[in-house]
C-alpha cells in the first residue's frame, strides 16, 4: 500500500489544528498508519528533510521555524495517498493555498518572514520513503531486522 509522510508543522500544532488535520484525512478513507508527537526536530533529521533547502538564504529561519515547538508527525497509508495528501496540503504559500486546503483553511501569514504553512507532505513516492526513514527510522529497523 502506498504510503507519505505528513508533519503537522509547530504551528500547526501550536494553532491547534492537529485534529483537524487528523479528521481530513479520516474524511478521506486514509488509514493513519503510525502517529507520534515530536517535540523538537533535531537539526540533523531537519537537514535531511529538506536536503534541497540547505543553500538557500531561508534554510536557518525554516530550521528555527520547525524547532519553535513539537510537530507531529504522520505515516498515512492508501490509493494514490502521496498525491491526495499532497493536493490537501495546498501551495505552498498560504496566501496562495486555495480554500479547501489545509493551508488554504488554517494557514495564516506571519510577519516574522518565515513561511509557515501548518502541514509539510511528500511531493513524491520516492520522497515520501527517505522521509518516513528520517521521522520513523524505528520502523525502518524493524523491517530490517
Ligand atoms: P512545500 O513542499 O510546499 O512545503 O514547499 P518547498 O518544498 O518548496 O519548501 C519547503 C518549506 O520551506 C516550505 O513549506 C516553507 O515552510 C519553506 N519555504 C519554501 N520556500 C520558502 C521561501 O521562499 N522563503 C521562506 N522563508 N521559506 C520558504
Ligand atoms: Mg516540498
Amino acid at each position: 500500500m502506498e504510503q507519505t509522510l505528513m508533519l503537522i508543522k509547530p504551528d500547526g500544532v501550536a494553532t491547534g489544528h492537529i485534529g483537524d488535520v487528523i479528521s481530513r484525512l479520516e474524511r478521506r478513507q486514509f488509514t493513519i498508519t503510525a502517529l507520534k508527537v515530536v517535540q523538537k526536530a533535531t537539526t540533523a533529521q531537519l537537514t535531511a528533510h529538506y536536503a534541497d533547502k540547505v543553500n538557500e538564504a531561508f534554510f536557518p529561519g525554516l530550521v528555527s521555524y520547525m524547532q519553535s515547538g513539537p510537530l507531529v508527525a504522520l505515516i498515512v497509508s492508501g490509493t494514490d495517498v502521496v498525491h491526495a495528501c499532497h493536493q490537501m496540503a495546498g501551495a505552498t504559500k498560504p496566501s496562495e493555498a486555495l480554500p479547501g486546503t489545509i493551508r488554504g483553511d488554517f494557514g495564516r501569514l506571519w510577519d516574522d518572514g518565515a513561511i509557515k504553512n501548518v502541514v509539510h507532505s511528500s511531493d513524491r513516492i520516492e520522497a515520501a520513503a527517505h522521509e518516513i526513514d528520517i521521522w520513523f527510522p524505528e520502523l525502518s529497523e524493524l523491517t530490517e531486522s
